[in-house]
C-alpha cells in the first residue's frame, strides 16, 4: 500500500455541497482518495507528505475530445493552394498530416500533447485517432504514451471509407476487447467512427453491428460543418443523426462531437438516447466554421461537454472561448459564462465516468485520486460563489505546480517528473520537421 498526504491546501471539491476548504488536507491511499477536510495528521503515517501551504487544490481536469495525432501540425502549411472550405481543410491537411505518421510519430506527438495536459493540470483525456500508414496496433503506441506520460486516456481509431473502406474497424475491436480484458483503471475505449461523411452504408453497419456488440460507446464527429449534413442528405436521404440512431449508434456511452448543424429534432433525439456532446469553440473558430450551439443542447437536455480537438492540451481555455463566443454571436453580456464552467468542471466529469471504471472529477471520499494543485494565490476573495471567476481569469493561466495522477505524482514544482521534458521537445522537432518534408 502507498500512501500520500497533502496538507494546508485551499481546497476545490467540486462535491456535492460545492465546498471550498482554506487550509485543509487530502489523504489518499493506493490510489484513491480516502479523506478530504480537517483531518487528525498525528493519526495518519503516510509514505509521502506535500506541504501545499499559499497553494489550490482541485480535482484533475478532463478534456473530452481530442487528437493527441494532431500535435506536430503546429507551425505547418501544407505545400499547394491554402484550405478555403472545412472539405478542403481535410484533404489539403490533416489527411495529408495523418497519413504521413509512423507509429513513432505517433507515439512522440501523444506523448508531447499528454506532457503538455499534465503541466496544464489535466489528469483524464478522451482521444480520437488516425494514423492510416500505420492503423494496426496505432493505439497501442498511444497507450504508451498515456502510460509514460501516467494520465489516463480513452482511445479509438476514426474508421472511414477515405483510403480504404472500413480502416480501422479491426483497430477499434482488438483495442476494445484489450482494455476489456485488461480490467485497468488507467485505458478505456470507444469504438471510433470519424463522420456519417466518410462513411457508407456497409461500414456503417459494420462498425454498428461490432461496436454495439462489444458496447464500449462510439465516439463520432456529427455535423461539424454543414457539408457532413448536405453528403448524408444526398447520398442517404437522410439526417445525420437518424443515420446513427437507426443503427443504434446513440446510447449513453456515445460521444458526438460538434454537433453544430443538427437540427432541433436531433437534438431532442440525443437527449432521449441519453447520448453525450461534445463542444470545440476554438477548433470551430479557427476552421472559420459555425459553433456548436451549446445553450440549445443544454436547452434540450443533452449532457454537452467540452474538449479542445488537437488544438492544444488546455481545456480551460476553451470554457472561456465558449462562453465569450455565445456573448459575441447573442450580443447579450448575461450569457454562457456559469455553463460553460459547468461544463467543463461537472459535465467532463460525467462523460468520463461513463467512460472509465474509476470514479473521477471531485475531491472526494472513495474517488480516483486526480488531483492538481495551481500555485494561485487569489487576490480576491476565492469562494464557491467566485469560483468560476478566479478559473477562467486566473487559473486558467497558470501551469500546475503539481499534478497527482492515480494518486502518483507526476509533476512537481512544476517539472514532469518521469519525463526529460527538454529532451522530448527537441526530439518531437526533429520528427515534427521529418514528417513535415513527407507531405506532398
Ligand atoms: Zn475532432
Amino acid at each position: 500500500m502507498t500512501s500520500l498526504l497533502i496538507t494546508n491546501a485551499q481546497i476545490v471539491t467540486l462535491d456535492d455541497e460545492n465546498r471550498v476548504i482554506d487550509g485543509g488536507s487530502v489523504y489518499v491511499e493506493d490510489g484513491r482518495i480516502v479523506d478530504v477536510g480537517d483531518l487528525d495528521l498525528d493519526a495518519l503515517d503516510p509514505d509521502r507528505t506535500i506541504d501545499a501551504a499559499g497553494k489550490l487544490l482541485m480535482p484533475g481536469l478532463i478534456i473530452a475530445h481530442h487528437h493527441l495525432y494532431s500535435t506536430f501540425a503546429r507551425g505547418f502549411t501544407p505545400p499547394g493552394p491554402p484550405a478555403t472550405n472545412f472539405d478542403e481543410n481535410l484533404r489539403f491537411l490533416w489527411w495529408k498530416l495523418d497519413a504521413a505518421l509512423d507509429s513513432d510519430d505517433v507515439y512522440y506527438s501523444s506523448l508531447l500533447a499528454l506532457m503538455d495536459a499534465a503541466l496544464a493540470g489535466c489528469t483524464t483525456v478522451i482521444d480520437h485517432h488516425a494514423s492510416p500508414s500505420c492503423c494496426d496496433g496505432s493505439l497501442d503506441w498511444v497507450e504508451r504514451a498515456f502510460k509514460d506520460a501516467g494520465l489516463s486516456g480513452c482511445l479509438c481509431y476514426e474508421v472511414s471509407d477515405r483510403n480504404k473502406p472500413g480502416e480501422g474497424i479491426e483497430e477499434n475491436e482488438r483495442y476494445i476487447r484489450k482494455c476489456r480484458d485488461a480490467h485497468s483503471d488507467q485505458m478505456a475505449a470507444m469504438f471510433g467512427l470519424h463522420a456519417s461523411m466518410t462513411l457508407s452504408d456497409e461500414t456503417l453497419d459494420r462498425c454498428a453491428a461490432i461496436g454495439n456488440e462489444l458496447g464500449a460507446g462510439f465516439h463520432v464527429h456529427a455535423a461539424e460543418d454543414a457539408i457532413d449534413v448536405e453528403i448524408t442528405r444526398e447520398r442517404h436521404g437522410k439526417r445525420v443523426l437518424d443515420r446513427f440512431h437507426e443503427r443504434g449508434i446513440t446510447g449513453h456511452k456515445s460521444i458526438f462531437v460538434h454537433g453544430t448543424h443538427l437540427e432541433p429534432g436531433e437534438m431532442k433525439l440525443l437527449a432521449e438516447a441519453d447520448s453525450m456532446l461534445v463542444s470545440n469553440p476554438e477548433s470551430n473558430m479557427n476552421n472559420g466554421l459555425a459553433v456548436s450551439p451549446v445553450l440549445d443542447f443544454l436547452r434540450h437536455g443533452v449532457l454537452v461537454g467540452v474538449g479542445t480537438d488537437g488544438m492544444s492540451s488546455h481545456v480551460i481555455s476553451q470554457a472561456r472561448a465558449m462562453y465569450m463566443h455565445q456573448r459575441a454571436l447573442h450580443r447579450d453580456p448575461t450569457l454562457a459564462f456559469s455553463e460553460s464552467c459547468d461544463i467543463l468542471l461537472r459535465n467532463n466529469r460525467r462523460i468520463a465516468n461513463r467512460l472509465f471504471r474509476e470514479p473521477r472529477g471531485s475531491i472526494v471520499k472513495g474517488q480516483l485520486a486526480d488531483i492538481v494543485i495551481y500555485n494561485y494565490v487569489p487576490f480576491t476573495p476565492l469562494r464557491p460563489d467566485t469560483l468560476y471567476g478566479h478559473l477562467l481569469f486566473g487559473i486558467g493561466f497558470t501551469r500546475a505546480h503539481t499534478t497527482i495522477a492515480r494518486g502518483k505524482v507526476i509533476v512537481e514544482n512544476g517539472d514532469l517528473l518521469k519525463l526529460e521534458e527538454n529532451k522530448v521537445r527537441a526530439h518531437c522537432v526533429e520528427r515534427a520537421s521529418a514528417l513535415w518534408s513527407r507531405i506532398r
